[in-house]
């Protein structure tokens, strides 16, 4: 393995320093993609330990005073660095969990690690999370970061695309060589470093690392974090480990039904991989590569013809086709537009033509309206809505069919549709566990008409932005038992 192994396309140079040469160690601040494995940064840090031999040291952060930090976010990615530690035992590398307790120490420690690494390698990612706002661009060290964010890097491109489509097509046109440079699976096999065994004295003292309890997330210790506490932890368990087993799980049992059951609430038919992926749990490589196995597939049955279809460019079942159509194409969208439009989160990122039709219906009547929190204490009269929104503050999650209506629901029952884009995203980034992703972004601002099509009739409130109702959504796909399962008389 060596640094030149990464592509340029995925490497940018915060600071053009050449490595220290009396550094004591190169340092992986991992913020974005949280595991072990599948991993361009954490390859480009064991790269330049080898060339300068020097130890390998990976700091996780977790940093606290972002405006959605909840015992949720928190708690799912400690789980993770309760995986990645016990997986890094074998590895000639030291882990170094670090949990903020108070706004602002990751930043100091930054610097401090600056003083004597050799470069730093950290994770590019196109939002700025708190954990990825703690790199310390006055460290007078090398800073590299990395882009490992999905099939396409993020910098194949300076264009943002306008609908699935036509990202589709550009894709087709430009995937083929990207798929071929794939990171490492075991980026650490027949690797040999001289090990770090301890931190400095000084650095432990100060910036000790995250505690066991603490990281086994016992309400205890996350109490004493400066987070949102009202949002509970949730059953589903994070960290590469739980990640793994649903890939499995998802191969082995559902994805022979994705096309027919995927828009079923009920059916259980998703992968589920969505907060794994979030927190870069799991790799969108990882995933694509162990489809591509159980397919039996490889770059030769891929199509010359790049029309921008959806089915029959990979070459591969129609199920698995229908999940990289996701997993690729609509999860990479995300990536694509919030790297290139630095205002992915603001009303006036919408295409011109879904805010002329907006602010013409802007002052209709609403036959409803609530709340940011009636929103979310699930009090509106829908209880279709409502179970949606339960789901959201118990589990974390909403099936991708209902959350189109939840948010499609929002914007006809606020006073404007910049409130709605404002009720949305709090909703969404405070509760969802896959919530503050690119994706998060592609979905709410769907819902206001982004990468859609104007639909007739125009209707009040919407104009052309396309519609759903309860009722169809009731007739389309089956919420008996969903709604059972989440209504208020079941509590
Ligand atoms: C209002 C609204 C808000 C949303 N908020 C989020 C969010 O906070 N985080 C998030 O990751 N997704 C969000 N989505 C997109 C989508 O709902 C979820 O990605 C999907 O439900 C995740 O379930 P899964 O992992 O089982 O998906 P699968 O069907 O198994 O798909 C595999 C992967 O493909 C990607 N994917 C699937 N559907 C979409 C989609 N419509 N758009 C973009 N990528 C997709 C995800 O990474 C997903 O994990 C939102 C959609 C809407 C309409």
């Amino acid at each position: 393995m060596n640094i030149s192994a990464i592509s340029e396309l995925r490497l940018s140079v915060l600071h053009k320093l050449p490595p220290k040469a009396d550094g004591k160690y190169v340092v992986y601040w991992m913020t974005a993609a949280r595991r072990d494995r599948w991993n361009f940064a954490l390859q480009r840090a064991i790269g330049w330990a080898l060339e300068l031999k020097r130890p390998l040291v990976i700091i996780e952060v977790l940093a606290c005073g972002g405006r959605w930090d909840s015992d949720r976010h928190h708690g799912f990615v400690l789980q993770g660095m309760v995986d990645i530690a016990r997986r890094m035992k074998k590895c000639p590398a030291l882990y170094y969990p670090y949990v903020e307790s108070k706004p602002g120490e990751c930043r100091s420690l930054f610097g401090a690690i600056g003083d004597e690494a050799c470069v730093v390698v950290t994770d590019d990612y196109p939002i700025a999370l708190p954990s990825m706002q703690t790199v310390n661009a006055h460290a007078s060290v090398r800073i590299e970061k990395v882009d490992s964010n999905g099939l396409l890097p993020l910098r194949a491109t300076n264009q943002a695309f306008p609908t699935a489509y036509a990202f589709r097509r550009f894709l087709q046109r430009t995937l083929r060589e990207h798929l071929l440079d794939a990171p490492e699976s075991a980026p650490f096999a027949r690797v040999d470093l001289p090990r770090l065994r301890l931190m400095p004295a000084a650095i432990l003292r100060r910036w000790p690392p995250a505690l066991t309890r603490l990281l086994a997330g016992e309400s205890a210790d996350l109490s004493a974090l400066p987070i949102d506490h009202n949002v509970p932890t949730v059953t589903t368990v994070g960290g590469p480990d739980a990640a793994e087993a649903r890939l499995t799980k998802f191969l082995a049992e559902r994805l022979g039904s994705y096309p027919e059951l995927r828009n079923q609430p009920e059916a259980d038919s998703t992968s589920g991989l969505a907060p794994y992926l979030h927190f870069g749990h799991i790799s969108a490589h990882e995933v694509f590569n162990e489809l591509a196995r159980q397919e039996g597939w490889s770059p030769a049955r891929l199509a010359e013809k790049t029309s921008g279809s959806r089915e029959g460019w990979w070459g591969m079942s129609e199920a698995a086709e229908a999940f990289l159509d996701q997993l690729v194409t609509w999860r990479e969208l995300g990536f694509n537009f919030c790297e290139h439009e630095s205002k992915y989160d603001d009303y006036q990122s919408l295409p011109p033509w879904c805010k002329a039709t907006l602010s013409k219906h802007a002052k209709d009547r609403r036959p409803h309206t609530y709340t940011v929190e009636e929103f979310a204490s699930a009090g509106t009269h829908d209880r279709l809505w409502n179970a949606a929104q339960r789901q959201l503050t118990t589990e974390g999650e909403i099936h991708n069919y209902l959350r189109m209506l939840w948010g499609k629901k929002i914007l006809e029952w606020t006073a404007g549709p910049q409130e709605a884009l404002d009720i949305m995203i709090e909703l969404n980034n405070r509760y969802a566990v896959d919530g503050q992703d690119p994706n998060s972004y592609s979905g709410i601002f769907w819902t206001l008409g982004r990468y859609d099509r104007p639909w007739g009739p125009e209707r009040p409130i919407f104009g052309t932005v396309r519609y759903m109702s309860s009722e169809n959504t009731a007739r389309k796909v089956r919420v008996g038992s969903y709604l059972r399962r989440y209504s208020a008389d079941v509590d």
